[in-house]
């Protein structure tokens, strides 16, 4: 690799981490950031909070705590990973769907439908949406119960407090399962549709997935990483999970551990009993605990997950 190809991918990713707040399919869009501050702004006037509303909003301590830089360090180190190792494998999901398409009908024959193509479409929009949410609360459960998936998942955990950008504090590994996890789910979701529907999904259908990914991201999506307690109606927390219900995930309260795996939708949490409400809480605290330690710097939260692996081994 010669130091313009070295040049070319810093700039790459810098661009792609500092341009979140520009586009409007990342939650750090400042569109979003708009509409999360007017929600903050409501649960503020609604919980009579004793201090102005931008020291609310902006508790120095959170922005500027160790926490907080680790967040930060993880987006730079991010944008890397996603340029080098994410992007250039992105086109496997459109592949994968053709590739299913094609079998199918080779097995099955052609699929002959009278449904109208905006049936078709709204059937797509929803699966998506739907299936990939369920997906989402799987691995995610997953990393709770299975050790060494969680010992990559504590990097999002070891976070004490929390700011917007933590939601983007993953470990590598995590960040690469999340993204093949997304492409297979693309695949098989798609792939089904333009067999089932004889091809006729076009262009608008991808509109159609970003007009319901859209209400999540204005309807405080922001807020589940943040101390704002945004919560919803009892009854509604058992079919959306609320930023609050968010914020219980990552108390360090061992009541809450492994609860509210959900990512949009409640209703997995609910069918794997691992669902809890917001109701009345006292105020959260967040972190891993004991462990916490180890997790106290960028460099920890990278390499303790292999070293765990590494004691494993050599203790067996
Ligand atoms: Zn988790
Ligand atoms: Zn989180």
């Amino acid at each position: 690799m010669d130091f313009e190809n070295i040049y070319k991918i810093i700039e790459e990713s810098l661009n792609l981490s500092f341009g979140y707040i520009l586009n409007p399919n990342k939650r750090v869009y400042l569109g979003y950031i708009f509409t999360s501050l007017l929600l903050a702004l409501y649960v503020y006037k609604t919980n009579k909070v004793h201090k102005t509303f931008f020291k609310y909003i902006y508790n120095k301590q959170v922005w500027f705590s160790k926490s907080a830089f680790i967040d930060y360090s993880f987006v730079v180190f991010n944008g890397f990973v996603k340029v080098i190792f994410i992007g250039p494998y992105l086109i496997l999901g459109l592949y994968g769907a053709y590739y299913l398409t094609d079998y199918l009908t080779v097995t099955f024959g052609e699929f002959n439908s009278e449904l109208p193509k905006v049936y078709w479409l709204v059937f797509y929009t929803l699966s998506v949406v739907v299936v990939q949410d369920f997906f989402s609360f799987l691995v995610h459960y997953l990393m709770h119960k299975i050790p060494f998936m969680w010992e990559f998942h504590k990097t999002h955990h070891s976070a004490t407090s929390l700011n917007i950008v933590t939601q983007y504090r993953l470990h590598p590994v995590e960040l690469i399962i999340n993204n093949s996890k997304s492409l297979m789910v693309f695949a098989l979701v798609s792939g089904l549709f333009v067999y089932l529907s004889g091809g006729s999904l076009d262009k608008i259908s991808v509109i159609g997935v970003n007009v319901l990914h859209l209400v999540f991201l204005v309807f405080g999506s922001n807020l589940r990483h943040s101390q704002v307690p945004l919560k919803y109606n009892n009854k509604v927390e058992l079919l959306f999970i609320s930023p609050f219900q968010h914020q219980i995930h990552h108390s360090d309260n061992p009541e809450h551990f492994d609860k509210n795996m959900g990512s949009k939708l409640a209703i997995w949490d609910w069918m794997f009993g691992t669902l809890l409400r917001s109701g009345n809480r006292g105020k959260l605290t967040y972190g891993l605990g004991e462990e916490q330690k180890k997790y106290n710097s960028f460099v920890g939260n990278l390499i303790q997950p292999f070293l765990w692996l590494v004691l494993k081994i050599f203790k067996k």
